[in-house]
């Protein structure tokens, strides 16, 4: 067990949290305030212990003096004062005399958010190459350190294992939550464990497909990756996505693990993946050369719904078609129409997923859905990630 934000005294405390506020801005407005949402908790809870609170958060990558002007955090810490309803005080530097006197000067209950972390990128990677300089140098500005960016943990930076390992620390709510469903999911599942994997690339996913392969009691097949399942049993799949180097991995977990893999028997077809296109449904055995499949049928949804129906655990992760075309978007809107009546533990990981049930309304209809994609990719890969890692046991 983690040691958590609750195991200390924040009383008068300075409080470095790591949140991970990087939100979609256009033209200087945030399109998607949901990740600073889901950090109020944390948030909160230092203010309402008597914290003075200094937040760090990465927008976007930096690379160019340009970059820096629409990755700054200051429409941030606008929308966060608004949510907060209080006074967030915004510092434009990541290091230096006006950020060190801010928070000299901080009162009990205060915030502070101080620029984009990847400022420090510019000269050198201090960030995102872990810096022993720079985390040596945040960490000096605070007294307790919190990490609760999950959307980050899969990196290790001087924001998040940088500062930790100068300071007592712990995780936030944000994390805590997400380790509670994601682990549970995985390490410790209620059965029949089922999980729906999706997407595009079989590459992407061999991870989690040898460290699921074992622990999981059925594994449901859709998305472009599919197909070179399909490839390595000998069907034609036409211009469909095929991953040319893992057929063999494809043909290995076949053999091995015949009856846990479960493979569409229909799919959607078309001559190209487009809005305009016209749709042929078809046995996954008819594919014709010219077409591509760019969505699962209604008998492999049927199919599907049985096995999730006599599941008392489901992890998801990859859409099981081209969602974002509305032609090739029912086989994931019946996916989220099905986990979301369940009697059941139902766990969504991945960025396109997430977006998907937000997309289709499904937002609130499951147990779990991840904020972060690549780093709840790696928990179910079995990885262990470096900003949690570095966190001390309870
Ligand atoms: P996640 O982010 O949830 O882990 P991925 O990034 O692995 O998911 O995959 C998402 C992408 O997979 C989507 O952009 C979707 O269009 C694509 N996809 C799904 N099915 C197909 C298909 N049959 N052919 C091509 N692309 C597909
Ligand atoms: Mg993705």
């Amino acid at each position: 067990m983690k040691k958590t934000i609750r195991d200390f005294d924040l009383e008068d405390k300075k409080v470095l949290i790591r949140v991970d506020f990087n939100v979609p801005i256009k033209d200087g407005v945030i399109t998607d305030d949901n990740r600073i949402r889901e950090s109020l908790k944390t948030i909160n809870y230092a203010i309402d212990n008597g914290a003075k609170v200094i937040l760090l958060s990465h927008l976007g990558r930096v690379k160019t003096e340009e970059d820096k002007l629409k990755n700054t955090l200051r429409p941030v810490a606008n929308r966060l004062s608004e949510l907060l309803g209080k006074e967030v005080k915004f510092i434009p530097e990541t290091r230096g005399t006006e950020l060190e006197e801010a928070v000299n000067n901080l009162q009990k209950g205060d915030v502070l958010l101080m620029e984009n972390t990847r400022f420090e990128d510019l000269d050198g990677k201090k960030e995102s190459g872990n810096v022993e300089e720079l985390g040596a140098y945040w960490a000096s500005l605070g007294d307790i350190y919190i990490n609760d960016a999950f959307g980050t943990a899969h990196r290790a930076h001087a924001s998040n294992v940088g500062i930790a390992s100068h300071l007592p620390n712990g995780i936030g709510f944000l994390i805590e939550k997400e380790l509670d469903n994601l682990d549970k999911a995985v390490n410790n599942p209620e059965r029949p464990f089922t999980v729906v994997l999706g997407g595009a690339k079989v590459s992407d996913k061999i991870g989690v497909i040898k460290n699921l392969v074992n622990r999981a009691d059925h594994i449901l097949i859709g998305g472009g990756m599919m197909f070179t399942f399909l490839k390595a049993k000998g069907y034609e799949i036409g211009t469909s996505l095929l991953d040319e180097e893992s057929i063999d991995f494809c043909k290995e977990m076949l053999a091995n693990y015949t009856d846990k893999l479960v493979l569409p028997v229909d799919v959607l077809c078309a001559l190209e993946m487009s809005e305009e296109a016209s749709v042929r449904h078809t046995d996954v055995a008819s594919i014709n050369p010219d077409e591509m499949g760019l969505d699962i049928g209604e008998e492999t949804v049927a199919l599907f719904t049985k096995y999730l129906n006599e599941s008392k655990t489901i992890v998801w992760n990859g859409p099981v078609g081209a969602f974002e075309y509305a032609n090739f978007a029912s086989g994931t809107k019946a996916l989220c129409d099905a986990l979301a009546g369940l009697d059941a533990t139902v766990i969504v990981g991945g960025g396109d997923s997430a977006s998907a049930t937000i997309k289709f309304g499904y937002k609130d209809k499951y147990t779990h859905i991840s904020t972060g994609g690549g780093a709840s990719l790696e928990l179910l890969e079995g990885k262990e990630l470096p900003g949690i890692a570095i966190i001390e046991e309870m």
